[in-house]
């Protein structure tokens, strides 16, 4: 059994395309292809990728709001993908998540008050008055007023929108929060105060974070470690100090190169990658990243090898894992690349 409060092993998560006159699968989506990671108690792991990388369907196919096309998901001692539906409702106590459109993910007919009362009525949680209580305090947490639980979603900010849905995946006390782009729909200043808010939530409650979102300047003031992924597979995942200051895999070095960052005596030189994200219906073959990658299309050996053999995820010291065939190649073409300074931010 995993010594890790949540073990994802080799998940995956496939769309069919049906077509034909009998309507058959004809194609697959490999959205999610073969993801292996852990958690540690306490943490935030940032998810990072760009938009159809397969990131949020990862979130949602860990609590199994998908369901899975294989591998597993160890957590509380169990393998949450072999669990039936009654046990599944049962953990979900456990485990919460909070959606990128607040508006959508609230129900407009409800008032806020009974929208953050409802996980605890279906979880059969404390009696009428109890539950009202509990809404009370949830408000305030999250810096609402008790007069705003009469009161219906459509007469909130967004930032609010999102407090009344922090609130709600609160109510339940769960231990791992999925946190899918929850901040990316809001503008600049108030992402900081609902990341402010997470974080102070998070030291409370000693909640567990995976914090999905396609900017990496989003994530890296509140993850503890970082995972980069690029058409349905982890490229590279380390603590964050180390991944902002010494990224080893190329995607991960262009994604940071395009990050702005406020020191005029760094200046990192901008990698352009070459191409669109390809379709994960028909994914590159080897390591899906080769098309776009300038260190397998500087020499010829190179992308033979990059085209035909997929690199495995492996740790280069230090927990610093990333699935690329030619690190040391890529320091020489980059130079060692230190797009921060360990602490600065
Ligand atoms: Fe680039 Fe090859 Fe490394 Fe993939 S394995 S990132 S294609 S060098």
């Amino acid at each position: 059994m995993s010594k890790h409060f949540m073990e994802v092993k080799s998940l995956q998560k496939h769309f069919p395309i049906f077509g034909g006159i009998f309507s058959r699968p004809v194609a697959w989506v490999k959205a999610v292809d073969g993801v292996s990671f852990f958690l540690k108690e306490g943490e935030t792991l940032g998810l990072v990728g760009e938009s159809g990388c397969g990131k949020s369907t990862t979130g949602r196919t860990i609590l199994r709001l998908l369901e899975p096309s294989g591998g597993s998901v160890e957590f509380m001692g169990r393998d949450l993908v072999t669990l039936d539906r009654a046990e599944m409702r049962s953990m979900r106590r456990n485990m919460q998540m909070i959606f990128q459109d607040p508006y959508a993910s609230l129900n407009p007919r409800m008032t806020v008050g009974s929208i953050i009362e409802e996980p605890l009525v279906i979880h059969s949680i404390g009696t009428k008055v109890e539950r009202r209580k509990k809404v009370l305090s949830l408000l305030a947490e999250v810096g609402l007023r008790e007069e705003h639980a009469a009161r219906y979603p459509h007469e909130f900010s967004g930032g609010q929108r999102q407090r009344i849905g922090i609130a709600r995946a609160l109510a339940i006390e769960p231990r791992l929060i999925v946190a899918d782009e929850p901040v990316s729909a809001l503008d600049v200043s108030i992402q900081a105060q609902v990341i402010n808010l997470l974080q102070e939530l998070q030291e409370r409650h000693k909640l567990t974070y995976l914090f999905v979102a396609h900017n990496l300047s989003v994530v890296e003031h509140i993850s503890d470690r970082v995972a980069v992924m690029y058409l349905g597979k982890i490229v590279e995942i380390a603590d964050s100090r180390k991944l902002y200051a010494e990224p080893k895999h190329p995607y991960t070095r262009a994604l940071l190169s395009a990050v702005p960052i406020p020191d005029p005596d760094i200046k990192p030189k901008r990698i352009i990658l070459e191409g669109d994200v390809p379709s994960p219906i028909k994914a590159p073959t080897g390591c899906r990243f080769h098309p776009r990658c300038p260190v397998a299309n500087a020499d010829p050996t190179r992308l033979a090898k990059c085209r035909s053999e997929d690199p495995p995820l492996v740790d280069l010291g230090g927990e610093h894992f990333t699935a690329c065939h030619y690190v040391p190649e890529a320091d020489q073409i980059f130079g060692i690349t230190r797009h921060r300074q360990p602490g600065q931010s």
